[in-house]
């Protein structure tokens, strides 16, 4: 990685230096928690504009309403058109940034930081890390070799990007580094439990209805030829009005569905717009998720991949199946992403 050029473009700021942070639409626990704690960072090095956004309405996920540094955030229409600097965080192409994708391409350097295998370097400089667990291990490691330390502050966006790309430490990706950097985030004060309740075990009472009522609808398709079993289910804008819960609480969905225990891969079809479709998907291992993702349209990891789909639930499924059969593992040989 490009550790030098990035440490040399903060560096070389002017002192009435601007930067604008960006990371990917939607963002989730490692898109704002990096960009904001990699903000906080920047803030104790002392520049003066400092301006954090995302594509779309400036709404926060409810569970990550508690992050320290949200008021660093500043609507995408209202950014400072020519920073000197833009970090993108969390985003594996520029097609997740939206309109900000422009900035990318601005006067000043875009630097990029992100851990997607499928990330083609569309900044300045990059810092990819396709073996990290998430973002915010290469925003740890910037802010090290910026010289900054870690507060409290730092802490808690880093750890909340590190648990929850890593499924609460319980992925593959959960390597001894992970836990050394968890500790280090420890060691600051923070409190796990707290934190952990929530941005993971706090919901409405409307979204465990909700939750049941779309849960209840799952299917469970079983292996075809080379296949490892698929369970979906799909929620629908109706869903969601009818149970009074905005948008965000079906990003946990996913959760419970991948669960189940005949199926190798999960997927969750989420109603953003009428005959539009946020399709997310998940592997435990026998299935590259990611390359149906990219057939269709998407990205993600091997394990988690995602993608924006057109037409009914039952088209959308059906263009799943057929992806599925073109990548069904043939004897495990495809492990590697
Ligand atoms: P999720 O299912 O949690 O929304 O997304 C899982 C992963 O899939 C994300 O970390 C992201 O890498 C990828 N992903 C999800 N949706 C999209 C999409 O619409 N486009 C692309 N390129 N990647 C996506
Ligand atoms: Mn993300
Ligand atoms: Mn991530």
């Amino acid at each position: 990685a490009d550790w030098d050029a990035a440490v040399a473009a903060v560096r070389q700021l002017p002192a009435d230096g601007r930067v604008l942070l960006i990371c990917h639409v939607n963002p989730d626990g490692d898109a704002l928690g990096s960009m904001l704690g990699f903000a906080l960072g920047l803030r104790r090095l002392g520049v003066r504009l400092l301006q954090a956004t995302f594509p779309g309405p400036l709404e926060v996920p409810e569970p990550l309403s508690g992050l320290p540094g949200l008021d660093l955030l500043v609507p995408e229409s209202a950014v400072e058109t020519e920073p000197d600097l833009v970090i993108c965080f969390d985003a594996a192409s520029e097609s997740r940034l939206g309109d900000l994708a422009d900035r990318l391409a601005g006067k000043g350097t875009a630097l990029v930081l992100d851990h997607h295998a499928s990330n083609s370097g569309f900044g300045d400089v990059n810092l990819v890390d396709p073996d990290a667990a998430a973002t915010s291990v290469v925003a740890e490691e910037l802010l090290a070799r910026l010289g900054v330390p870690l507060d409290a502050g730092i802490a808690e966006c880093l750890y909340v990007a590190l648990s929850t790309d890593t499924g609460s430490f319980r992925f593959d990706a959960t390597t001894p580094a992970v836990h050394e950097m968890a500790a280090r985030l420890l060691a600051t004060g923070i409190r796990p439990g707290e934190i952990s309740r929530q941005v993971f075990d706090s919901r409405p009472f409307g979204a465990v209805r909700l939750f049941g009522e779309v849960l209840g609808r799952a299917r469970l398709e079983p292996a075809e030829a080379g296949g490892q079993g698929l369970v979906w289910t799909y929620a629908t804008l109706d869903d969601l009005a009818r149970h009074e819960q905005r948008p965000y609480v079906l990003e946990a969905l996913i959760d419970p569905v991948r669960c189940t225990a005949e199926a190798d891969v999960s997927c969750v079809i989420k109603q953003t717009a009428p005959g539009v479709w946020a399709v997310s998907l998940r592997s435990k291992g026998g299935t590259d998720v990611s390359r149906v993702a990219v057939a269709l349209g998407g990205g993600g990891h091997r394990l988690a991949a995602g993608f924006t789909a057109h037409g009914t639930v039952d088209e959308v499924i059906e263009r799943i199946r057929t992806q599925l059969r073109t990548y069904a593992p043939e004897s495990g040989a495809d492990q590697q992403g």
